[in-house]
């Protein structure tokens, strides 16, 4: 049996981040990928938004470390020539009975440490944004976007970098937790068994799965997975906005709301769609429901401008009408066995906040270094 030092499991952004961090830190990292490329699952399925970290609740991972992942991959961009563009986002109440959810939120934001949003009245707003109809709003100007695959590829060079390596096509079949360490079972064209110190289960959607297949792991460590769907249209004509626009954030998702690609394109979603299965089809008829969602805040939307884009799918593990579930990284110091890492519900803002991820999957291996 072949003996590694750490395996990660999955080459989406956060895998990809987390590789590169154990490499730094000098350790010897072999990063499993299913797949033919990097990047393949819910990392190239987003919005591409380097979130601010307003809306999560505070004292969450997910608001810590977006606003740390924020910092980070603004910096990373910078110093590794990742196009990027900090171009700021206007959340806005359409009519006066949001007025108290938008004031909420801006105390909100203020409590998670976002404390550069600027309330702004009517006419502010039309100033900013002609076409724009809303009775006040909050300009986040440290929301931007990101070239998401300009950033894995930065992130596996640095990763090889420092020593990482990259198998593809390679899916982990199964680990075992064993005296001499975390036997993984791979699969795919070249199977292999391997002996590592340290696994970090970063497969996304497949993390559940692959926690559920660890023998040794207790079941109650092994959370139900479900899928929460969210489709885009893009903008068929120049968009006439600058800034991204969001609703109110709506149960399960931020609400319809306008992005811009670094091409300037408009595309608008992703709308939220409990489904059985992993299944990135989009139906053009969800455009319907979107005309709708969008005229509240851009009235003037043309009629039939909106084309099927695409969709990704949130890896959630909260059910429909419950509260969305934090990001949940199991260390050692949770459920006791050392060297493993399962990190389960990665959904937004898992983009922005990859680096800061990355960290504490470092920091969780170091404080349960002792543990058995
Ligand atoms: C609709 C939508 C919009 C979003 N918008 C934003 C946004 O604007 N900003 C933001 O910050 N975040 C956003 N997110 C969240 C962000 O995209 C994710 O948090 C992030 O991409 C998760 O990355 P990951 O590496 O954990 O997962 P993934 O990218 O899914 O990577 C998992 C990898 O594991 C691999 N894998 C699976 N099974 C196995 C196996 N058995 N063996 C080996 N490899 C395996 C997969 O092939 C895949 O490459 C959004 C998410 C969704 C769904």
């Amino acid at each position: 049996m072949e003996q590694v030092d750490c395996v990660v499991i999955g080459a989406g952004v956060v895998g990809l981040a987390v590789a590169r961090a154990l490499a730094q830190a000098g350790r010897e990292v072999l990063i499993l990928e299913a797949e033919a490329a990097i990047g393949t699952g819910t990392s190239s399925r987003n919005s591409e938004v380097v979130h601010a970290g307003i809306y999560y609740p505070q004292g969450s991972l997910k608001a810590r470390l977006c606003v740390a992942g924020r910092d980070a991959l603004y910096a990373f961009c910078d110093s590794h020539g990742v196009p990027y563009r900090r171009c700021g986002k206007l959340i806005v109440a359409t009519n006066e009975a949001q007025l108290a959810g938008l004031e909420a939120l801006q105390a909100h934001a203020l409590a998670n440490g976002v404390d550069d949003l600027r309330r702004l009245d009517g006419d502010e707003l039309k100033a900013l944004e002609p076409q724009l109809s809303a009775v006040a709003g909050l300009l986040s100007p440290s929301t931007g976007i990101v070239d998401s695959h300009g950033l894995m590829l930065a992130l596996q060079g640095d990763a090889e970098a420092a020593g990482a390596l990259l198998a593809l096509r390679a899916p982990v079949e199964a680990v075992d937790v064993m005296d001499a360490g975390l036997r993984v079972e791979v699969a795919g064209e070249a199977p292999m068994t391997l002996l590592a110190t340290t696994v970090i289960n970063c497969a996304g959607h497949a993390a559940p799965v692959i926690a559920g297949r660890t023998r040794g792991l207790a079941a109650e460590w092994v959370p139900a997975r479900y899928f929460a769907k969210g489709s885009y249209f893009s903008l068929s004509v120049a968009a006439p906005f600058r800034h991204l626009v969001y609703p109110l954030p709506e149960p399960g998702g931020l609400g319809v709301h306008l992005t811009l690609d670094l091409g300037g394109q408009a595309r608008f979603g992703p709308d939220v769609q409990w489904v059985d299965q992993l299944d990135y089809q989009i139906d053009a008829q969800r455009a319907d429901s979107f005309y709708a969602a969008i005229r509240r805040y851009w009235p003037a939307l043309p009629d039939g401008v909106l084309q099927p884009a695409y969709t990704g799918i949130r890896p959630k593990i909260s059910r429909p009408g419950e509260p969305a579930a934090d990001f949940r990284i199991d260390g050692p110091a949770e459920h006791g066995i050392a060297g493993l890492v399962n990190l389960f519900g990665i959904e937004s803002p898992g983009l922005t906040a990859a680096l800061a991820i990355a960290d504490e999957v470092r920091q969780r291996l170091a404080q349960g270094a002792h543990t058995v």
